[in-house]
């Protein structure tokens, strides 16, 4: 796989700096995120279930106990660095001294729903496999595992995984920051023709209002000032309302506003079909949803669109953008992008290229096609070889830093919000996030962690921005 870099993509994972301090005789877990941001929601909440049963996270893989590997399923690249690690967790557990610690292995997320048992085959080294649906079960497939019995679990539970994991414990929410992802929904119904989302995480479920109103209050109370809310096909999220009435995400969207201590609001990922109008206004009306929108397109070709399935036009996106502009003037836009579709000729290329002049991204990840065993894409026979996909590739990528860089160019001399997040790699320096999600380098001296204060862009980087405070 290979993408262009996006602020979001160079958040730091919460998997990165969540573990609370743990006692030297305390099982303890690493966990280590491959994929998407969901995945990172997904083993922050792992961690969270087997807290409950006396194990601390540790960042330190040669401390633990336990090691789970929290995998992607989406691209044959992503899958196979599994197998790569697991092939070194394997040498390692052999030379390990005798009397040593014990550690059991585990894979879950996506490669664990699609491989199941086959895992074991491949990975003998593996103790545990446990699909995305059913890791609230986790702290009884680990004592199970631990009695020598292998479990695979890749059932699409009956009972609501998250009404069974435990509320995060305050002091490791805290650990993890003043920014927080929350999935409020997961699956797709889409298919994709290229996609096995629908296939590794089941059908489109939307969690409950209260469920997710309840998750948003508790990481306020522990000091989280912006909430991201996650889903497959986030903006498909429908539910009922305290009004009774059926709610969209926008109308969601305000009734989290309503939430004290939150300040921010975003959401990923998007499918165009699912923008309604309340959404739109949402971005119009409500000043905690940040003006920074992921809305993937994958081509600018409709011959390649409807081979995808993607069951919408180049033109019907286009609009889309003219309405979502003409709502929220100042939005930054991301997307992204397959190249090398089977049977995608040069005009349908030149399409994608003429879609990304048209629409202006403020980022973009790309990715060569990658066929996914059980897709209706992996069985076509029009593939394109692997340098005409790489030259595509270069060519999109660099029409889209192009595109980035004249962006953050764009910022240098605004005035705006910034959220404080964390110190900066240089002392007397502090990191906050921009409305549009970059990261803005300023004085420490500007605010405390969790602050949100005005500066003004002064200088402009590949990923980064630069800003002074303004007084008062
Ligand atoms: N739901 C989102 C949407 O509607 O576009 C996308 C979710 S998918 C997890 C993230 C991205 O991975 C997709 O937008 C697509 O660009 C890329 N992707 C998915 N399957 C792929 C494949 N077989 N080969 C290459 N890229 C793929
Ligand atoms: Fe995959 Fe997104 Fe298409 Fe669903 S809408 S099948 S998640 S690319």
């Amino acid at each position: 796989m290979q993408s262009t870099s996006t602020p979001l993509a160079s958040t730091p994972s919460p998997a990165d700096n969540s573990s609370a301090p743990a006692d030297s005789n305390q099982r303890k877990v690493y966990v280590k995120t491959y994929g998407c941001q969901m995945n990172a929601y997904d083993s922050d909440r792992m961690a969270d279930a087997l807290a409950k049963d006396g194990y601390a996270r540790t960042e330190r893989p040669e401390d633990a106990d336990l090691y789970l590997i929290n995998t992607c399923h989406i691209r044959e690249k992503a899958a196979e660095k599994v197998y790569s690690e697991l092939g070194r967790l394997a040498k390692q557990k052999a030379k390990a001294e005798p009397g040593a610690k014990d550690f059991l292995v585990g894979i879950t997320g996506c490669v664990a729903q699609a491989e199941g048992q086959e895992i074991f085959r491949r990975a003998p080294v593996v103790d545990l496999v446990v699909g995305p649906q059913t890791y609230h079960r986790l702290p009884e497939i680990v004592s199970e595992a631990r009695a020598g019995r292998r479990v695979v679990d890749t059932d699409y539970a009956i009972e609501d995984k998250f009404a069974h994991l435990p509320r995060p414990d305050r002091k490791i929410v805290q650990a993890r920051g003043v920014t927080a992802f929350l999935t409020v929904q997961e699956g797709c119904d889409k298919f994709c023709a290229f996609c096995v989302v629908p296939y590794t995480r089941g059908s489109e479920v939307s969690r409950s209002v209260a469920q997710i109103v309840a998750e948003a209050e508790a990481l306020a109370e522990a000091g989280v000032r912006e909430l991201t809310l996650l889903g497959q096909n986030v903006n498909a999220w429908h539910g009922a309302g305290a009004d009774g009435r059926q709610w969209g995400l926008g109308e969601l969207l305000f009734r989290l506003a309503e939430v004290p201590g939150i300040a921010r609001l975003r959401y990923m990922t998007s499918h165009p079909r699912d923008m309604d109008d309340a959404l739109i206004a949402a971005h119009r009306d409500l000043s905690q949803l940040m003006p920074y929108l992921h809305l993937p397109v994958q081509s600018g070709s409709d011959t390649i669109l409807k081979a995808m399935n993607r069951q919408h036009k180049a033109d019907d996106y286009l609009h889309l953008i003219d309405r979502i502009r003409a709502a929220r003037p100042d939005i930054a836009l991301s997307g992204d992008f397959i190249v090398g579709f089977p049977g995608e000729t040069d005009a349908d290329f030149e399409a994608t290229l003429r879609l990304i002049e048209n629409v202006g991204y403020a980022a973009a990840y790309s990715f060569k096609y990658s066929p996914r065993p059980g897709t209706p894409a992996a069985e076509a026979t029009d593939l394109l070889p692997e340098e005409v996909k790489s030259e595509r590739l270069l060519r999109l990528q660099a029409l889209v830093t192009k595109q980035q860089y004249a962006f953050q160019q764009g910022c240098v001399g605004k005035t705006v919000d910034l959220l404080i997040e964390k110190p900066g790699r240089r002392e007397g320096q502090i990191v906050g996030r921009s409305p549009w999600l970059q990261p803005t380098i300023v004085d420490a001296k500007a605010g405390a962690i969790g602050d949100i204060v005005k500066v003004r862009i002064t200088a402009s980087e590949a990923n980064s921005l630069f800003a002074e405070c303004i007084q008062g």
